[in-house]
């Protein structure tokens, strides 16, 4: 087993493969991902296209963390013509299209960040807590919007259903804001209730 081949089972890569690695400063591990066979494949029909161009620059998704390594997929992702759908960025099978994080990456953050606070669930993913809040925005935005998670069967042998985080995350956002009614009801009540009691008192003397 090559090296490469060893780190994709480790990280139980799927639909995807490490084709080289980079250790960086402060527990940083870059991994260089491909995609299975010539990717090339239409984001909205999932048919393959013609490349137009490759970017520049490389991208990098946040990956899980491992150990002490936060891990970081890098990859220049290719424009591709599609017949139906034109000029598009080809599907990745690690990330959702726009996204900075990985699909496991994602899955993980919302579980944490159901079961506990965010500072804690930071903590555990190893970034800043405002970065986790923006990430969270981000692809609540983006669920919220209707877009599809494609290709999540299972990742990296974690089960995930595009069904539990459209219905999750949305009654999650229904709960806390019926709690922040709640509280300002409440708070609302206890103010008429002191304003009485006072009026009360301003007439008994
Ligand atoms: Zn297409």
């Amino acid at each position: 087993m090559t090296a490469f081949k060893l780190i994709a089972k480790l990280l139980k890569f799927k639909g995807f493969r490490c084709a080289g690695l980079a250790f960086r400063r402060r527990n940083r591990l870059d991994v260089l991902v491909k995609p299975y066979k010539n990717g090339c494949r239409c984001p909205e029909c999932g048919r393959r296209g013609t490349i137009v161009r490759q970017r520049a620059e490389p991208r990098y998704w946040r990956d899980i963390p491992v150990g002490p390594w936060s891990i970081w997929l890098m990859y220049w992702p290719r424009e591709i013509h599609c017949d139906s759908h034109g000029r598009v960025t080809e599907r990745l099978p690690w990330a959702e299209a726009g996204s900075r994080v990985s699909h496991r990456f994602e899955y993980l953050m919302l579980r944490y960040c159901q079961l506990m606070p965010q500072k804690a669930a930071a903590q555990l993913l190893r970034l800043p807590t405002s970065t986790l809040s923006d990430l969270l925005h981000r692809t609540i935005g983006r669920l919220r919007e209707g877009h599809r998670i494609r290709g999540l069967k299972t990742i990296g042998g974690l089960a995930f259903s595009t069904v539990i985080s459209l219905i999750v995350v949305p009654f999650v956002y229904v709960l806390l804001d019926s709690l922040r009614q709640w509280t300002s009801q409440v708070r609302e009540m206890a103010t008429v209730r002191r304003r009485f009691a006072r009026s009360e008192a301003g007439e008994q003397a």
